[in-house]
């Protein structure tokens, strides 16, 4: 790998430093120490910083002192301050120690942002003012996080918790660096969060795909949405440690297709529509709801070589669960038969099958912290008849089971819609594992909305109620079993929901149950009902798809530590559980630990 020191002498770097690398004066000292090796290595550098560790944290206490709902608009005002700050300590540390330097806010570089406040999009980034800067030898100091809205206004905007990650990619792009390197607490992206599992093992490379899943499934490493630009414009991009010299992570882009840097962030929010026609789904309902089952049905599966594709395990009332999951065609007469043989162990499961499924996926980051494009979607196929039959989304990506029948249609009516040209994105280079890490996400809660009719264009209402509230949801499922209630055929939909940014509490989360209880009279489904106390495990690997077991080692070994399976929820290259938050971290260490990926090495973060 390429680094800082042999680099190209006329490499343009753009560097970006966490919290706790600036976290003290000591720390702004070394930080100007690096930076300024880099230039007499003879490159020119722009210096990307977050505030000070924990600044921003305590900001966000001052507001929730005062209010319990402060204005998005003033949260920006107040969260904006605490990288200025750091801009200009630093600025100062590089000309104390002799080396020309100027601090630059997010507005005064023109990183322009769309105005929505505290999870702004960036639009564009002027570079003219940092390439004069650079053009006198200067090393610009950038406000990471922050942006300014554009025409009259010039609103100061913010990008959203951890977003200068997000700045730093965003800039490397606009300015066509050589290189971004992130630098952190530690010395790059591991197996799973060193702090949680010690013997987490460093990897040197990972895919972009990867690492955005990763991202966006609660590795707070890096950003999501820096991983997506990232990948969008190949931007070459690294995570190290500020405290070291070695070399880190290199997370791979492969370009797609050269891209115009006009909409930076906002063109486009969807970026591929993907489609396996030749499925069938089968699910097995009423089975009971104990720690082991999930594991039982797909290791038996996987014993038979079945390799299975989306899973499903919606919420249960009571005591019993269903699970659905979908494999090739080929393999259907196969699965059936393990799944009925298995049928009567599992307290008489009834097996339903359903063959000649297509399974269409909508996937991009500009999906995050957008929730009318999942909306959007349920609508486009709900006005077109098409019945979904299985639901399955991340923060990325939003996963269909339909009709095979109806699966070209759904697919022109999506790829006119998003405006875009049907293609499997490809990946980067890198040899494929089944699992490349794990990730928690504790920050999640459920809501369950309990017989829902069963009728096309139920759950895009739904969630349309909740993107006009701004109301980010993933992991939908939708239950198979369906319920009679006075006639009317019901299902049980079930999705968790972000806690919300501005404050400390699962505001979103109340507030989802809020809006759809509201909506109850009208749209005709039972009671709203909100578990606050779980937490999400998911594994990440691009060589998952063909590999049959991988589920169900997950799965088991989760119920051998005795942890019950609310949710599951696949897409092609991760798997994740919903468990109660209590046992997420244990959830993570026996998880990390079935897939061997733990090492002889630990590492200690700073601060930990
Ligand atoms: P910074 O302030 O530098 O942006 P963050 O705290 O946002 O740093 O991100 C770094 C932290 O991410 C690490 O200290 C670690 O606890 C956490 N983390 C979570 N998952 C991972 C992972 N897979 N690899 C490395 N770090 C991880
Ligand atoms: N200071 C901001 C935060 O704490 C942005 C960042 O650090 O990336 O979320
Ligand atoms: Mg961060």
């Amino acid at each position: 790998m390429q680094q800082v020191e042999e680099a190209n002498p006329v490499a343009l770097i753009v560097q970006k430093y966490g919290g706790t690398s600036v976290g003290s004066a000591e720390r702004i000292k070394k930080v100007a120490d690096r930076v300024i090796q880099t230039v007499r290595a003879g490159n020119s550098v722009v210096v990307v910083v977050s505030a000070m560790a924990k600044a921003t944290d305590g900001l966000v206490a001052l507001a929730q002192d005062i209010t319990n709902e402060p204005s998005r608009r003033e949260m920006d005002m107040l969260l904006a301050t605490g990288e200025q700050v750091t801009i200009a300590l630093l600025s100062m540390a590089l000309q104390a120690a002799g080396q020309a330097a100027i601090s630059l806010t997010g507005g005064q570089v023109g990183i322009i942002t769309e105005k929505e406040h505290t999870r702004a999009r960036i639009v564009g980034i002027k570079t003219d003012r940092i390439q004069r800067h650079l053009n006198q030898q200067e090393v610009v100091v950038v406000a990471g996080f922050q942006g300014i809205s554009s025409a009259d206004d010039l609103e100061i905007t913010t990008l959203g918790r951890g977003g200068s990650d997000t700045s730093a990619v965003a800039l490397a792009a606009a300015l066509k660096a050589d290189f971004c390197e992130i630098y952190t607490d530690v010395p790059g992206v591991y197996t799973t969060d060193p702090r949680l599992v010690p013997n987490a093992q460093l990897l040197t490379e990972i895919t972009a795909d990867e690492m955005l899943e990763l991202a966006s499934l609660g590795a707070k490493v890096l950003h999501p949405r820096a991983v997506e630009i990232a990948r969008n414009y190949a931007v070459p991009l690294v995570v190290r440690s500020s405290w070291t010299h070695d070399p880190g992570t290199m997370v791979r882009s492969q370009n797609i297709m050269p891209r115009s840097l006009a909409n930076l962030e906002l063109a486009p929010a969807v970026d591929a529509v993907e489609f396996t026609t030749n499925e069938a789904k089968i699910a097995l309902l009423h089975v009971p709801d104990r720690p082991g089952i999930a594991g039982q049905i797909f290791r038996a599966m996987a014993r038979e070589g079945i390799d299975v594709d989306l899973i499903l395990q919606s919420i249960h009332d009571g005591n019993s669960n269903d699970i659905a999951f979908t494999v090739n065609q080929s393999m259907l007469s196969r699965a059936q038969a393990v799944a009925e043989a298995l049928a009567p162990q599992l307290g008489g499961a009834e097996v339903i099958v359903e063959d000649h499924i297509a399974k269409i996926s909508i996937s991009g980051a500009g999906m995050i912290g957008r929730p009318a494009i999942a909306a959007e979607i349920f609508e486009l196929l709900a006005a077109a008849s098409i019945n979904i039959q299985l639901i399955s989304t991340s923060e990325i990506k939003v996963s269909c089971a339909i009709a095979a029948k109806d699966c070209d249609r759904a697919i022109a009516i999506l790829c006119q819609h998003f405006a875009i040209n049907i293609s499997a994105a490809p990946d980067g280079n890198l040899p494929t594992v089944p699992v490349r890490g794990v990730a928690l996400d504790m920050k999640q809660a459920r809501v369950a909305v309990l017989n829902v009719p069963d009728r096309p264009g139920m759950a895009a209402k739904i969630f349309t109620l909740l993107a006009q509230r701004n109301i980010s949801v993933d992991t939908i499922v939708q239950s198979q079993r369906t319920r009679s209630i006075n006639g009317i055929v019901t299902r049980d939909i079930a999705f968790t929901v972000a806690q919300s940014e501005v404050g400390k509490g699962p505001r979103d989360a109340s507030e989802a149950q809020k809006v759809l209880d509201a909506a109850r009279g009208d749209l005709g489904y039972g009671e709203v009902v909100l578990n606050e106390s779980i937490a999400k495990i998911s594994i990440v690997g691009s060589g998952m798809v063909g590999t049959p077991g991988i589920a169900s080692r997950m799965f088991q070994a989760l119920a051998e530590a005795g942890i019950n399976l609310h949710i599951i929820a696949t897409s092609e290259i991760r798997v994740s559980c919903v468990v109660d938050r209590d046992q997420g971290v244990n959830a993570l260490q026996v998880v990390h630990q079935a897939f061997n990926l733990g090492g002889e090495q630990t590492v200690t973060v700073p601060g930990s």
